[in-house]
C-alpha cells in the first residue's frame, strides 16, 4: 500500500512530516524540529514512532529527539555518515545510495552537500516522495553555509534529475518570500507569476504551500533553472556558466 504522509507546523516557519507504511505500522519523523508538535501528530493519527530520518545537523532539524526519543525509546535514528560527529547517538550512519527501509517502504539516501556539508535527502522512489531537509525550498533553495555555492548546485542538480512527478516536501515555509525573490530574478516567467498569486492566496489564508512537485520547481524555482535564457538577461550573464549563474542568485538573495 501506499505511504500515508501528515505533514504539520513546528517552530515558527518549520514543517514536521510523519511518513507512514499502512501495511507494517511503522512510521518515521522526518526530522524532529520540536517535540511537542510531533508527539501532538503521533497522537492524532495513532501511529507508533519507529524510526527519525535526520536530514542534517541543525538544532531546528533535530532539537526535539531527545523529547521524542523518551516517549519511543526504540525508535531508530538514522543521520547521514558524513555527519557522525556533528549527530552523535544515531543508530544507523549512511551515504550516498544506501537504502533505508521504514516498514515496507524504501528510502534512498541522496547527498546533497552545500546547506551544510553532511545534508543528505530521503527519496522514497516507489512512491515519487522527497525529503528536502533545507536542500530545496519551493521556490528556493538553502543557504550556501558549509559549502561553495557551485556545490550545493551540483546537489541540486542530483534532485532536478529525479522523475518530475515527485511530491516534494521541504523543512521550511519561506515559499512567499522566495516567490518575491524569484519575481525580481526572472519577471517573465507567466507560471511564475501565476504561482505568486497562488501562493499569496495560501498564505492569507494561513494554508501551507508545500508539499511541492518537481515539475512545478522545475517551471518555477529559479535555482533549478540557471540555464533559463529570461533569468540569463535579467542578470546580464548571458553567457556565464551555470554555476556562476547558480552563484549570482544565491548571493543575490542573501542580500535579498
Ligand atoms: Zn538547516
Ligand atoms: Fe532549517
Amino acid at each position: 500500500m501506499a505511504a500515508k504522509v501528515h505533514q504539520f507546523m513546528c517552530l515558527q516557519d518549520n514543517f514536521g512530516v510523519l511518513v507512514h507504511d499502512p501495511d507494517t505500522g511503522a512510521t518515521a519523523s522526518m526530522d524532529v524540529p520540536e517535540a511537542a508538535p510531533v508527539l501532538a501528530a503521533l497522537e492524532a493519527t495513532g501511529w507508533t514512532l519507529t524510526d527519525i530520518l535526520v536530514t542534517h545537523h541543525h538544532n531546528d532539524h533535530i532539537g526535539g529527539i531527545p523529547a521524542v526519543k523518551e516517549k519511543f525509546p526504540n525508535a531508530r535514528i538514522v543521520a547521514a555518515k558524513k555527519d557522525e560527529a556533528r549527530i552523535p547517538g544515531a543508530d544507523v550512519y549512511v551515504a550516498e545510495s544506501e537504502r533505508v527501509k521504514v516498514g515496507n517502504l524504501t528510502a534512498r539516501i541522496i547527498e546533497t552537500p552545500g546547506h551544510t556539508s553532511g545534508h543528505i535527502v530521503y527519496f522514497f522512489e516507489e512512491d515519487r516522495l522527497l525529503f528536502a531537509g533545507d536542500t530545496l525550498f519551493a521556490l528556493g533553495c538553502g543557504r550556501a553555509f558549509e559549502a561553495p555555492p557551485p556545490v550545493l548546485h551540483q546537489s541540486l542538480q542530483k534532485i532536478a534529475a529525479l522523475p518530475a512527478d515527485t511530491q516534494i516536501f521541504c523543512g521550511h515555509e519561506y515559499t512567499l518570500s522566495n516567490a518575491r525573490f524569484s519575481l525580481t530574478v526572472d519577471p517573465e516567467n507567466a507560471k511564475l507569476r501565476d504561482r505568486f498569486a497562488t501562493i499569496q492566496t495560501l498564505r492569507d489564508a494561513g494554508k501551507p504551500t508545500l508539499p511541492t512537485t518537481l515539475a512545478v520547481e522545475l517551471e518555477t524555482n529559479p535555482f533549478l533553472r540557471p540555464g533559463d535564457a529570461g533569468i540569463r538577461k535579467q542578470l546580464g550573464m548571458a553567457n556565464a556558466d551555470d554555476a556562476a549563474v547558480f552563484t549570482e542568485l544565491r548571493e543575490r538573495k542573501n542580500k535579498a
